[in-house]
């Protein structure tokens, strides 16, 4: 699968490179993630990096990553909460009101717009930690089934991988899926794997489909997302990576990695 990894890079004019569980698991560094980053510069590969995580703001994502001694750009960084602001910008025009169901450091992302938490054009719904709970739920599907409110989700994930020994954690894909059922409205769903989302970071890369490869550790939502949109789908053996899972899954990647620290190798 290495030879695969390759041969399929080999033809690869730009990444998008997972964050979360390929560079880094919570705050610690999976090893050799500078050295892949600095190969890929010397191979002139364009590359954007980006995460389903939206407990934090573009800004502190950028700190995170340069205190983990990772050489990324902040614009090199592509979030489900930039994604959606673009998507909201066009959807709604020019002065939308929103409610932000989103880590407060996250809502910094959508600054620019005007809040209304009773009748909104849109719930704007990320990651929240352990806050859910009832009177949340019945409050997003008011604003649904009375108001008219869109649901707009910044990824629908199932689960995500955690620092030892919590091992995976339930995501807001329940919540979402929850409130869909009950409001008989489908959510926009933003991050990964919605093609959408692999076709927006192409864009902002300025490449084709065929020229470009994505590396993460989820099999579906990174490998199985990005070959539905047109790209290789590498996967690395590091955060939510289980043989289990892989087997179970009809997605057969392009390529498999032990680490992101094999990168600067096959480069
Ligand atoms: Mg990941």
């Amino acid at each position: 699968m290495m030879e695969l990894a390759r041969r399929n890079l080999a033809q690869c004019e730009g990444l998008l490179l997972d964050l979360n569980g390929v560079f880094y698991v919570d705050d610690a560094a999976i090893p050799g993630g500078r050295a892949a980053i600095e190969r890929l510069r010397s191979r002139g590969l364009a590359c954007r990096f980006t995460t389903n995580t939206t407990t934090s703001s573009l800004d502190t994502l950028h700190r995170k990553l340069n205190s983990l001694d990772l050489p990324i750009q902040k614009d090199e960084i592509f979030t489900p909460a930039q994604a959606a602001v673009v998507y909201i910008r066009r959807e709604f025009g020019d002065d939308p009101a929103l409610h932000l169901l989103l880590d407060e450091d996250t809502k910094r992302d959508f600054a620019d717009f005007r809040q209304d938490h009773t009748n909104p054009d849109a719930i704007v719904i990320g990651d929240i930690g352990d806050r859910w709970n009832y009177q949340i739920m019945q409050r997003l599907f008011e604003m649904v089934t009375t108001f008219g409110a869109r649901i707009i989700a910044l990824h629908k994930g199932r689960y995500w991988q955690a620092g030892a020994p919590s091992g995976l954690r339930l995501d807001i894909g329940a919540f979402i899926a929850g409130l869909e059922y009950a409001t008989g409205k489908p959510a926009v769903v933003i991050g990964k794997p919605e093609t959408s989302f692999f076709e927006m970071a192409r864009a902002d890369l300025k490449l084709s489909g065929e020229s470009l490869a994505m590396i993460g550790d989820d099999i579906e939502s990174d490998v199985g997302g990005a070959q539905r949109a047109g790209l290789k789908g590498i996967l690395v053996k590091t955060g939510k990576y289980r043989p289990e899972m892989v087997a179970r899954s009809a997605v057969r990647p392009d390529g498999v990695l032990e680490s992101i620290a094999d990168l600067a190798h096959l480069l």
